[in-house]
């Protein structure tokens, strides 16, 4: 499939270098390499170089002037061959002045104190506004994901001792009881549902004013994606799908997602909404969907921008129409 234009996260950036990860004294003389590189995430926010241009690669060396990093990670290498890292800083580098967050976008203002040349700023914003190269934002989605897991697994989850990060960040081993706990990923399926000539839309009481989107919902323990997504349209919407048929995926990190993006085939346009799930969820004509990508709906509702995934499944239907092998 063409790559879809705009889309976050998802350059195949890097030779991840999973062969060095066990190899400890290799991992030092890659960190060691003048041309290393740290991308630092502190209380999981990118701390950005920021003079003529923001840039998310920093030298090695600011680890150790910001206070030491928690964790660090072998990220794998850049096309440049240079060694590129991701780094956790302690909660106590940055200092939060203030905290807007409205349940979409992180508007925490954390600052670095006497640094006026690093900014911190939140990954949906740096994806939505295009404020990095592509290839910087998704070596930051991996690296933001992954440490948020750390900071959040500093004990086993099976004994409860504090564990060790392991195999150059990639792994948390307990000494205790010899558990090993690797980084999570957690599979949402997002779907747009069609019939005919609509597609069904909904929006989330914590979207921005008048964004609808395609229905999203985790996998569950045991569930295939097919029926996880017929499984979610039926308890949002009560509307039975039949075939289901995958597009494509988008790391999401927000915290650590992999969105799965599929098309399901709707046997009618009866809907009723789960108003626990969903404010709003109806039905929208091909010229409707249309007006939303473009921003030109006359009731101001709006889809959501390039950088999702749910954009581009509402494109591919809207512009080229889906066909269902049953
Ligand atoms: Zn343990």
């Amino acid at each position: 499939m063409a790559p879809l234009e705009g889309l976050g996260f998802v350059v195949d950036w890097v030779d991840r270098a999973a062969y060095w990860r066990e190899h400890p004294a290799e991992v030092a003389r890659l960190r060691a390499r003048a041309d290393a590189r740290a991308l630092l995430i502190a209380r999981d926010m990118p701390v950005l170089h920021n003079s003529e241009r923001l840039d998310s690669l920093l030298p090695m060396s600011e680890i150790e002037a910001l206070g030491g990093a928690q964790v660090e990670a072998l990220l794998g290498l850049a096309p440049s061959g240079a060694p590129i890292f991701a780094a956790l800083l302690p909660d106590e580098a940055v200092e939060m002045r203030s905290d807007g967050s409205d349940g979409f976008f992180d508007r925490r203002i954390l600052v670095v104190p006497g640094r006026d040349d690093l900014k911190l700023v939140d990954l949906r914003s740096i994806a939505v506004g295009g404020l990095l190269p592509p290839d910087q934002t998704a070596m930051l989605a991996a690296a933001k994901a992954l440490m948020h897991w750390h900071a959040r697994r500093r004990f086993c989850s099976n004994c409860g001792s504090p564990d060790d990060v392991a195999v150059a960040g990639w792994r948390r081993d307990c000494k205790v009881c010899g558990a090993t706990h690797f980084p999570r990923t957690d599979p949402v399926v997002i779907m747009l549902a069609v019939h005919g000539e609509a597609c069904l839309l909904g929006r989330q009481p914590r979207f921005p004013k008048g964004m609808y989107s395609a229905l999203a919902g985790f996998v569950e323990p045991g569930e295939t994606i097919e029926a996880a997504v017929r499984r979610e349209i039926r308890e949002e919407a009560a509307v039975t799908c039949r075939a289901v048929q995958y597009f494509a995926s988008q790391p999401w990190p927000f915290p650590a997602s992999l969105m799965i993006g599929c098309f399901a085939q709707a046997e009618s346009r009866s809907v009723e909404v789960d108003r626990v799930e969903l404010e709003d969820a109806r039905w929208f004509s091909r010229e409707e969907t249309i007006a939303l990508l473009e921003r030109r709906h006359p009731d101001g509702l709006m889809a959501p921008t390039p950088m999702a995934i749910a954009h581009h499944l509402l494109k591919r239907w809207a512009y080229k129409g889906i066909e269902f092998s049953e």
